[in-house]
């Protein structure tokens, strides 16, 4: 509660007063219900929850945070694996209220509000037969998502989520809401495409939508002792991939205890074509399971939801890697035959190249424009009590990994500050990028409000 002593009763009532939305304390039904994100392992107590109706509310939270020297965090979906949208202490602003989309056919945009989930996102675009780049786990938030770059089984065709981003109104840390686009704040623009929450608090998004129909998609597995078989399988499917090809290699554990590798993929094209560019993972056997088939993109977007429960203790580490080789694969699968629970996987991404790799690597704040792979060491337990192993096993796994390191990192997959370090948060923007960035922080945000994120230092 550091800040709070700061704020008197009666400020606070009048700081209640002024939201269409309630304002939570501590005492209060929904407060505890409010505070919890994604990530069980996050146990923060927030002074304040704002539960914002909309952008009036979130500019009288920015103001009264900053006239009251107030921590501030502020959750979108929730997600993110740092637990960078509570806070303990200070004034969370809480935006996952506010669920607006409305699409536009005609001109194939969607206008989002930050609370939005891409399940959500999805149901309303699908309907008019659209859809923008989006996470792979359908519960994620579409705002801290697209503001760290986003990407999903689309990237590799349409770009990242970012890229997809047409306008943003943001309320920044002088009260305003501005209007970021190609034709205005383009600065702000560009920093918000890959900067993070680190320039205001969005509260409105504007994407470019795709003609989107039936996807080829599913998820293939079998026995882990073919770990190291199926990945080369991987690295031979992903390095002649079509751009419709989008895909995954994980060591993981079945619902009922096998391990096993799994290959989830999303092939957004004509459904024979994507059957042939499939078929070397279909006709590998042993097969375990194999669920490939057309369907609707909204059931692809949440082939392996089930995977990543609400509520469980997670704790990751991530890396960009040069590619899958030897070295990769000989310690994916070393360290994920010794998982200290059922639930800790090894995840190798191929969702970036293709139309990402395009686009002018100076366009916006996303950095990472020429790597194909990301890895995670993902620790994950139902248990406290053993909390402190799937964190050693995590992170061992991570650096065991690094010789096959980029050294780059993906912002949205980075842990806290104090447990990444200040270079970990550099080297996900990039030593050049980050300058600029931070100057742009010094522009939009010079006392650092919002720095409850993967944070940029105002310079
Ligand atoms: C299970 C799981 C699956 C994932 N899959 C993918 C994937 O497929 N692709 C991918 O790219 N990423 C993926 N991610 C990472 C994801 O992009 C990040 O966790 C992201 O931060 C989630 O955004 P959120 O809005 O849900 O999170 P939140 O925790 O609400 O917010 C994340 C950060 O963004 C800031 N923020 C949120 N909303 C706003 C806003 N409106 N204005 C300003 N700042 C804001 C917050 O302050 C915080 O720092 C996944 C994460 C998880 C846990």
């Amino acid at each position: 509660m550091a800040n709070q002593q700061a704020v008197t009763p009666s400020a606070v009532q009048d700081f209640k007063a002024s939201l269409r939305g309630p304002l939570l304390q501590p005492s209060e039904a929904g407060y505890d219900d409010a505070r919890k994100i994604w990530n069980g392992m996050i146990d923060k107590r927030p002074a304040l929850i704002a539960c914002c109706s909309g952008p009036a509310d979130v500019i009288n939270c920015v103001n009264f945070a900053r006239s009251n020297n107030l921590l501030v965090s502020v959750r979108g979906g929730g997600h993110n694996i740092a637990g960078n949208a509570v806070c303990d202490g200070g004034l969370m602003i809480n935006l996952s209220g506010m669920k607006s989309v409305r699409v536009d056919p005609a001109r194939r945009a969607a206008r989002v509000e930050p609370g939005v989930t891409w399940a959500e996102f999805d149901r309303e675009t699908q309907a008019f037969g659209l859809a923008t780049t989006g996470g792979q786990i359908s519960t994620t938030g579409i705002a801290g998502l697209t503001l760290g770059g986003g990407w999903g089984y689309l990237a590799r065709q349409h770009g990242l989520a970012s890229d997809n981003l047409l306008s943003a109104d943001v309320v920044t840390a002088d009260g305003n809401l501005l209007t970021a686009s190609a034709t205005e704040n383009t600065d702000l623009f560009w920093g918000l495409r890959g900067g993070g929450g680190n320039f205001g608090v969005v509260t409105s998004f504007e994407f470019q939508l795709h003609k989107i129909g039936t996807v080829l998609a599913g998820l293939v597995a079998y026995p882990f002792n073919k770990a190291k078989d199926v990945l080369g399988l991987f690295r031979d499917l992903t390095i002649e991939a079509p751009d419709q090809l989008a895909s995954g290699a994980v060591l993981i554990t079945l619902p009922d205890g096998t391990p096993v590798i799994g290959i989830p993929l999303c092939y957004n094209g004509p459904i024979a074509e994507g059957e042939r560019v499939v078929k070397p993972l279909r006709t590998f056997r042993p097969l375990l399971i194999d669920q490939i088939g057309p369907m609707p993109y909204t059931s692809a977007q949440q082939l392996i939801d089930g995977f990543y429960p609400s509520g469980l203790h997670n704790y990751w580490k991530s890396s960009f890697l040069k590619e899958v080789s030897g070295g990769v694969i000989d310690t994916m699968v070393s360290y994920c035959a010794k998982r200290p629970t059922p639930m800790c996987h090894g995840l190798i991404e191929h969702q970036l190249g293709g139309a990402v790799s395009r686009i002018d690597r100076d366009a916006t704040a996303f950095n990472f424009r020429d790597v194909e792979y990301s890895f995670m060491s993902l620790g994950q337990c139902a248990t406290p009590a053993d909390t402190e192993s799937i964190v050693r096993w995590a992170s061992d796994f991570w650096k065991a990994m690094q010789p096959y390191s980029t050294g780059g990192v993906y912002v949205n997959y980075l842990g806290d500050e104090a447990d990444e370090g200040a270079d970990r948060i550099k080297a996900a923007y990039g030593p050049e990028k980050y300058q600029r960035l931070s100057a742009l922080k010094k522009k939009y945000d010079p006392t650092n409000l919002f720095r409850l994120n993967q944070n940029i230092k105002p310079v």
